[in-house]
């Protein structure tokens, strides 16, 4: 997980804000990281925060706040992302 400078405005999703907002997703984004170019665009894009990169720069989903809504995947120029059905 990266630590953003002071200032930048990003929130973070939070308990107790919206809740664990992972219990309302349908769809799961899958990241195949073969195709993963590390460009950050789903880290930016994505509406609740729920994306971190990590150490080594690949994008990492917090499924406890993911809600499924689909925007990383469109926005990932290598398609790398896949909408699965969620199982629960
Ligand atoms: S589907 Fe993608 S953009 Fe939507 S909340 Fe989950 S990680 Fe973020
Ligand atoms: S948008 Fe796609 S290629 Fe870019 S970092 Fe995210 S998963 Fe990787």
């Amino acid at each position: 997980m990266i630590n953003l400078p002071p200032g930048v405005p990003l929130a973070r999703p939070s308990l107790g804000s919206s809740g664990q907002t992972g219990t309302w997703r349908v769809l799961r984004p899958v990241i195949h990281y073969n195709k993963c170019t590390k460009c950050r665009l789903c880290f930016f894009y994505c509406v609740e925060n729920t994306i971190d990169l990590e150490l080594n720069m690949f994008p990492k989903i917090d499924y406890q706040y993911c809600k499924g809504c689909g925007v990383c995947a469109q926005v990932c120029p290598t398609a790398a992302i896949e909408m699965m059905r969620e199982v629960k």
